[in-house]
């Protein structure tokens, strides 16, 4: 992705003025074959129009996304279908209840006119083997299966196009906690076995934290921080990954937003804050913070951080305000 951004004409605020929101502000990103692409951030930050726009459900407003070196937009719905495939949060409304199992997992091939129905029906079987569905399922409906077995049939429909990139929009946030592992797992042996490149959406730290390679974390539509997991985790380096670490350990069971710690409620995305959009929530912000929208610095594409803190021209002795320690 390059320079993406995505905004929605909302109508809203004072005389029912259209605003402009900008859902993904300014985005680069490349996917490298092979990880595991996690991203995180509370809800609204825009990671699911991330999501969207990566699957070519939605275009971009500006900026482009490329994909083996070829342009989304060139390409049509059907060719970046065939490389790139969803799995969603919840498998109780993304299954249509009215289809069979078979049939369900069949269904983008017949979308896209492969093969024979006998054909199509020995693909999903093979599929429902492969993410651990026994056959006698086939001819059962979504409303007779568990839960995970419903993600599982998600997982089966998701690759039975052979995609190269499969992208999960929390795709265990809806199941029991015992059962996100088994999908987890299952996601992980199914990467292994089959070369799989995910880009992996979640607000879930410790999720994120166990399946991702790389993980960018995004703030009101920005990628604010980009690094390998390992150091990420070990080394966060913008103050609001900092501060969503520092929530994974003080968990609040049930609740979707992860409880930041962060004083200040998630700001109004049609009215954004200046300069650094986090400025008002950080426990850090200095002289340029309200002001000046810090840059991403660092070896693109491998990692960034977006904070006046590790700009030189703004992080001198000479400034005033708290240094990370
Ligand atoms: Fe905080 Fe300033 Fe860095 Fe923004 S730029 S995260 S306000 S220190
Ligand atoms: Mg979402």
């Amino acid at each position: 992705a390059k320079g993406v951004t995505r905004s929605f004409k909302v109508g809203a605020g004072l005389f029912n003025r259209k605003r402009t929101l900008h859902a993904v502000n300014g985005i680069d990103l490349t996917i490298r074959k092979g990880e595991v692409l996690g991203i995180v951030g509370e809800s609204g930050c825009g990671k699911s129009t991330l999501a969207r726009i990566l699957l070519g459900l939605l275009p971009p407003s500006t900026g482009t996304i490329s994909f083996q070196g070829r342009e989304l937009s060139t390409l049509d719905r059907r060719a970046v279908a065939r490389q790139v495939q969803p799995v969603f949060q919840d498998p109780y409304s993304s299954l249509n209840p009215r289809r069979r199992i078979a049939s369900i997992v069949s269904f983008p091939l017949d979308v896209h006119g492969i093969g024979t129905a006998a054909e199509r029906r020995r693909r999903a079987l093979e599929m429902m083997d492969l993410v651990g569905l026994p056959a006698r399922f086939a001819d059962r409906y979504p409303s007779e299966l568990s839960g995970g077995q419903r993600q599982r049939v998600a997982i089966a429909r998701a690759l039975v196009m052979k995609p190269e990139i499969v992208v999960c929009d929390e795709p265990t946030s809806a199941l029991d906690v015992s059962v996100q592992s088994q999908i987890l797992n299952l996601l992980l042996d199914l990467r292994r076995e089959l070369n799989l490149t995910y880009v992996f959406i979640s607000h879930n730290l410790a999720v994120v934290e166990h399946i991702a390679t790389r993980v960018a974390v995004m703030y009101l539509g920005r990628v604010v921080e980009l690094a390998e997991t390992a150091e990420l985790f070990a080394n966060p380096r913008h103050p609001y990954t900092t501060a969503l670490l520092a929530s994974i350990l003080t968990p609040e069971p049930g609740l979707g937003i992860p409880e930041t710690g962060l004083g200040l409620a998630f700001p109004d995305p049609l009215n954004p804050p200046s300069g650094c959009v986090f400025h008002p929530r950080c426990p850090n912000a200095f002289g340029p913070c309200a002001t000046v929208v810090p840059r991403a610095l660092g070896q693109h594409p491998a990692g960034l951080v977006a904070c006046h803190l590790h700009d030189p021209d703004y992080n001198t002795a000479n400034n005033q305000g708290n240094r990370p320690s």
